[in-house]
């Protein structure tokens, strides 16, 4: 039998605060529209006539251009008694049929479209076609031959409107967070337990959007028993999942094609990884042969498990980390990884504002890699005035904007954090920029960066357009689904 893992005291059931989905970027993303903070009374319509949803005139639309989501604003009125997670027919004014979608009261977002074929009957078998789909789409386009983590359910670009389901090795994680799947979340946990085989599946729905869906929030074994160590291998390169308490469903999966690039663009340079989570682009780095990489994140616990994938590898045994916050610092000592410090306070960033004097000295055992627990706005801010500079840049915050409501402040963010970064770069070096956030588009991000490389006084080009990997599909009637946009600029 596998043994079941146990927990730590220090590690808490829920995620810390820099560890609770900064990044939750399929959900949250999917989130951009105008009726954000506008919520409309739906009209009751006729209590005991046949459950459904009539539209308003002309509020049909969007759902003719098959985009899935019925807003409450676009409903005239809602029949029968329907309650939370209840798949309704919805009909345009005049009474035509558009689609079968699962019902939301609590939500905004009143209706999430399951279908648009008036014969289609929701129930198991339909949840069997469409996941049996999605794995095979997967297969077809053989997104496992490199690498045992992947994303196999894309919510709304799946047709599965709130479900995702990530695979790491043979461990499942999946993550509901919108009430039609909460409703089929059995049935669709038997469907993906007899399609894939896993040793476990594990439930992270837990993340914040939940509440806006008036979902409580879930955590725990859905089947089977967690295994004590989750990894997966991705290109060659292995690495710890804290499935139960890591960031999203324990892993960026989305970044996996990127990371590849880093790799690639790695050799003999001196790299700085901002925002680095569990080291993925930092070991990418390391193994693309990089001089030195200096990876910075606000979560103690990310950075305990990014030291462990670093050692896991092979690629450095002398890593050290250090945190900003020497008033609060605790030392522990960690296998193979050299003195790992950590601030209290469960990973929050680092309330400081220079970096601490040893982080300038470079001690004769450290390796290529070093830590830093810090909050990556001061720590670029100090490293500007230490005058240190970097051949290659990796700027990959977490969602600043998850509606466009947000993307003023996070365009600030943006250009703060690029602005830096285009400073510390030496003539002829790489900056790899990223958003995660679906309220700033591609356009605005692109904007940001040209108005933060004018205020730098650099010269940039655009050498990569990125997105994320391709087991993270976006439907073209949807375009909310590609909120992950990077750029490769090289400076002159
Ligand atoms: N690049 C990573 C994913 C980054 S996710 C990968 O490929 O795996 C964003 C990370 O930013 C998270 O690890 C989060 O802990 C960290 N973070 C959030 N706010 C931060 C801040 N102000 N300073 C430093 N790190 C921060």
């Amino acid at each position: 039998m596998t043994p079941q893992k146990t927990r730590s005291p220090s590690s808490p059931r829920r995620p810390s605060r820099a560890n609770r989905d900064f990044r939750d970027r399929a959900k949250h993303s999917t989130r951009a529209t105008d009726n954000q903070n506008t919520r409309s009374v739906v009209h009751v319509g006729d209590a005991i006539a046949q459950p459904g949803i009539t539209l308003k005139t002309g509020r049909e639309k969007s759902l003719l251009r098959r985009h899935p989501w019925i807003f409450s604003g676009a409903i005239e009125r809602v029949d029968g008694a329907p309650v939370s997670g209840d798949t309704l027919p919805v009909c345009d004014a005049a009474g035509n049929f558009l689609a079968w979608a699962a019902y939301n009261p609590d939500s905004q977002i009143t209706a999430r479209v399951w279908s648009w074929r008036k014969e289609e009957n929701i129930d198991a078998g339909f949840f069997h076609n469409r996941i049996a789909k999605a794995l095979s789409a997967r297969r077809e386009l053989k997104l496992a031959d490199n690498s045992n983590g992947m994303r196999l359910i894309h919510a709304e670009s799946d047709g599965l409107p709130g479900l995702i389901a990530d695979r790491y090795g043979d461990v499942l994680v999946m993550q509901i967070g919108s009430a039609g799947p909460e409703r089929w979340r059995d049935t669709l946990a038997d469907i993906l337990q007899d399609l894939c085989k896993p040793v476990c599946i594990y439930e992270r729905s837990d993340s914040d959007s939940r509440a806006l869906e008036g979902l409580e929030l879930r955590n725990g074994v859905l089947r089977g028993a967690l295994p004590d160590n989750v990894a997966i291998t991705e290109n060659g390169l292995r690495f710890s999942v804290d499935v139960e308490a890591g960031q999203k469903t324990g892993f960026y999966l989305d970044q996996r094609d990127n990371r590849a690039l880093t790799e690639t663009l790695a050799h003999d340079k001196d790299v700085l990884n901002c925002f680095c989570y569990t080291g993925g682009f930092s070991l990418y780095a390391l193994r693309g042969g990089a001089k030195s990489v200096l990876s910075i994140d606000a979560s103690s616990d990310a950075l305990r498990i990014a030291a462990e994938n670093l050692a896991n590898n092979g690629l450095d045994a002398a890593a050290l980390t250090r945190c900003c916050t020497k008033s609060r610092q605790s030392t522990i000592q960690q296998a193979g990884c050299g003195i790992v410090t950590e601030a209290s306070g469960a990973g929050e960033a680092a309330p400081h504002s220079l970096l601490p004097e040893e982080f300038t000295h470079t001690p004769k055992n450290a390796g290529k890699a070093e830590w830093l627990c810090a909050d990556v706005f001061q720590a670029l801010r100090a490293l500007r005035d230490q005058g240190r500079k970097f051949d290659l840049i990796i700027l990959d915050p977490p969602k600043f904007a998850p509606t466009a409501a947000f993307a003023e402040k996070a365009a600030r963010g943006y250009k703060d954090i690029n602005l830096l970064a285009f400073k510390l770069l030496r003539p002829g070096g790489l900056l790899c920029t990223y958003s995660c956030s679906g309220g700033i588009s591609e356009d605005l991000f692109q904007k940001i960066i040209a108005g933060a490389a004018l205020d730098a006084g650099v010269d940039a080009q655009i050498v990569h357009h990125l997105h994320a990997s391709a087991d993270h599909p976006v439907l073209l009637s949807f375009p909310e689904g590609a909120y992950l946009k990077g750029l490769v600029l090289r400076v002159a």
